[in-house]
Formats: structure tokens, sequence, C-alpha cells
């Protein structure tokens, strides 16, 4: 059976416009790893939609494709296509395993959750041709010895040079989060010496971590920053407020040479914190923690989200205000969405909220897709896009990046790429 398998990130050209536009383009692992649990007799082809897009007429053995909710209806159409000319195709990856009876109408089999031990699964299933619709894992997979991501089909021309994992999932259980769906088991981790030796592997300065949550197990944390300490490169991961709580944690990782942390601060409402089931984040210790992490020379990234229940039309101002009296070097701003299968999405649901089930729409960025409470749905995309403006404006970025002791070598050129894109895409 083995030939040529053709495996596919998917991005939408409504996603794409958005990544493009906001500088959100590091290199994908999902399908890289993949390609490195196929056994050698596949010939494997990585296509990568934000590089160039899928070819529907392309010749192959075998599909597999992996997609986020806002890419679903553009990876169906591309599977429907491929079975059309009789190309079996698998599909898996974020929204397959929030619905998977729905991609199961698109796809010959369909990937629930972690793949380490259904790929070669299914693999074997189809050259014995017995493929079966679902492969769900019935235990979670080890982490330990699995393979490194294939270097060969990291194709994205961005500013990384190097992307791996660490630890997979996350212990908290926010209820807009859709990591509690994919990752039942909580967190899950490689061996500290296995992520060292891929760190190490790399020949680029800088690293991306593409955990959901390094700061989710301090020990471990500490103990990969250690291990990795040696190797004098720049990394850059997602983490908690809890980070900022711990003066080891960033003592070591900045002498391992973190640069930057993604912080999911989501919001200054201590309301909507409470409402989401976040309450570990403290809005009152907000400025206190990025001042801490400031001061080991690393930079802030804030994850925020607008439209909560407890969100009136005064949180768009009011966050920038707070952002740039503590000189957070950058931020992410998304509209709240109720992804299928998450606790908010159920909620929304029964109380008659969710506006459509137009997975396109489930952008964060360019659509409402559900009733807020306290404002209309114009005044939320109103709202997200002028604090978006104002925040990566030339006078936002001085006043930001003058403010705080992190060297601005990593911060001022996603700021100007940011502010060239907006005034590119005229967003
Ligand atoms: S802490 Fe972050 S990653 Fe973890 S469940 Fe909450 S939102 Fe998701």
């Amino acid at each position: 059976m083995p030939g040529k398998l053709l495996l596919i990130t998917v991005s939408s050209p409504e996603i794409q416009r958005i990544r493009r536009s906001r500088f959100l383009n590091f290199q994908q692992i999902t399908m890289p790893y993949l390609a490195a649990l196929t056994p050698p007799d596949w010939q494997v082809e990585h296509v990568d939609e934000e590089v160039g897009p899928a070819d529907p007429l392309a010749r192959a053995d075998l599909v597999g494709i992996t997609f986020h909710t806002p890419s679903a209806h553009h990876a169906y159409e591309l599977a429907d296509a491929y079975r059309a000319r009789g190309i079996p195709v698998a599909l898996g990856g974020p929204h397959a395993t929030l619905l998977p009876e729905e991609a199961a109408a698109h796809a010959d089999a369909v990937f629930i959750g972690e793949a380490e031990d259904t790929w070669p699964q299914f693999l074997e299933d189809l050259r014995q041709g017995c493929v079966k619709k679902f492969y769900r894992p019935s235990a979670p997979p080890s982490l330990e010895g699995v393979p490194q991501a294939r270097k060969d089909l990291f194709i994205r021309r961005d500013y990384t040079g190097g992307v791996l994992f660490a630890t997979r999932g996350c212990p908290n259980t926010c209820d807009f989060c859709t990591l509690a769906v994919m990752y039942p088991n909580r967190l899950r981790r490689r061996p500290v010496e296995e992520v060292a030796a891929e760190y190490a592997s790399f020949r680029g300065k800088v690293i991306i971590f593409w955990d959901d949550n390094i700061s989710a197990d301090m020990h471990y944390a500490k103990a990969l920053f250690r291990a990795i300490t040696p190797h004098r490169k720049w990394w850059s991961s997602q983490a908690s407020v809890r980070a900022g709580q711990d003066e080891e944690f960033l003592e070591l990782a900045a002498r391992s040479g973190c640069k930057q942390l993604f912080i999911g601060l989501e919001s200054i409402s201590q309301a909507s914190m409470n409402e989401v089931g976040k309450r570990f984040n403290r809005v009152d210790e907000y400025a206190r923690l990025i001042e801490r992490i400031h001061a080991h020379g690393i930079a802030v990234q804030a994850g925020i989200v607008f439209g909560f229940d407890s969100d009136t039309p005064a949180i768009f101002d009011q966050t920038v205000d707070f952002l740039e009296e503590c000189g957070v070097q950058n931020a992410t701003f998304n509209i709240l969405t109720p992804f299928p299968g998450t606790a908010l999405f159920r909620r929304l649901e029964a109380e008659g909220r969710i506006l459509t089930r137009d997975w396109r729409k489930y952008n964060g960025r360019a659509h409402v897709v559900y009733l807020p409470r306290q404002m209309s749905c114009e005044e939320l995309l109103e709202g997200f896009q002028r604090a978006v403006r104002r925040f990566y404006s030339v006078g936002s970025i001085r006043r930001r990046l003058l403010r705080s002791p992190v060297q601005i070598g990593w911060a001022l050129p996603l700021n100007l790429a940011y502010a060239f894109a907006l005034a590119r895409y005229g967003l």
C-alpha cells in the first residue's frame, strides 16, 4: 500500500488574511511531527497553506488534513475533492476532535485527540484494508521516546529557528478553552533530556515552544530550563500568570534564553475572570507580575479577550490604558469565541445566544458569533478594532517600549510588523 502521503496544514483564505495581517505566522508542528510518526516506506509531502494553497488535483495515495474551526469549511471542500477522485482522506486536529461526527461526513477516518498510537495503527489498517471511521486513543499515549518533528517539512518563512513541544495540555479548565476537550488527560510531559536534545538540534537561534502552558508544572519547567541553558539560544512560549509568581522560574527561564512569554491575562476585569472559571488570574496582581517578568529582561505578550458577560463598552480603552501603564511589549487581542464542545459554547447555546454555526466566522478577529451581554455585536467588533489600532499606534508603541526595562531588540520588530500590517490591511 505505501505510496505518496500528502499532509496538509489547512488555512482558509479568511484566516490567511487575518494571520498575515497580524504577523502570527509561526511554523506549525503538527504535520512535520505526524510525518515523523509515519513508517519510512511512505513518501511524505507537506503542504502548508500559510505558504501556498493545496492543489485539489494533486497526486496522492493518501491525504491527511489538520485544521482548526474557522478553516473547517475549506478543509471539508478539499477533503471532498480528494475523496471524489478515490483518494482516502484522514481528518484530524482541533476541530475534528471537537466535532468528530461532523468531520466524519468528509473523511474515511477521523482522528480524535492525540495520534501517537492511532496514526501508525491507522496506516496498518489501511494496508490491510480494514480502516475504521474513528481513531481515538484508548489510553493517553506515552510521550517518552517520541520522534523529533521532521525539520525538512518546516516550510514557513518565519523568523524562528525551530519549533518543538515539551508539554501538552494544561491542568486548568477555563470554560472558553478547547484544551479540556482536546486533552482530557490534562498535562502531559516529554522527558526533559529528550526535549533538550531536540532543542539543541536546531541550528537557528530563536526557538518556539508550542506548549499550551509551559508554567503548568513548575518543577518540570525548571528542570527543562536548566537543561537547555548551555545551548545559548533564545526562546518564547505560552504561560499562565503563575509564571510571574515564581522568582526561581523567572530567573531560570531568563538564564536559559527566554526572551518573551505569552501570558494569558485574558481580561483586566476580575468579574470576567471569575465568570469563565479563571479565578486564579488575580487582576489586582497583574501589574506586579508584569513588573517582575520585565525585571528579568523577559518581554510580555498579553493574551487579551473582549466580550465576556461582565464587559461593558468601557473595557476597550481601560484595557489599552492598563497595558500602556505596564509597558506590555505586545498583545494578541481576540473577540471571545465559543468553540463548539467547550463549556462556554454549551452555556451560550442553552441561553439562546449562539448567532451562527458558520465556523468560518469563528476566527476571533473579524466576526462576533454570539450575543454579548452588555453591548451589541457591532460595539464589540468596533471596540476590538479600536483597541488593536490604538495599541499598535506609533504613540502607544513608543510609550510602551520606553516604559519597561526590557531591551527593545525583540519587541520593536514585532510591534512595527503589527503596525505596518494594520495599515496595509486597513484593520
Ligand atoms: S490556563 Fe490557558 S491553556 Fe490552561 S485551560 Fe486556561 S485558557 Fe486554556
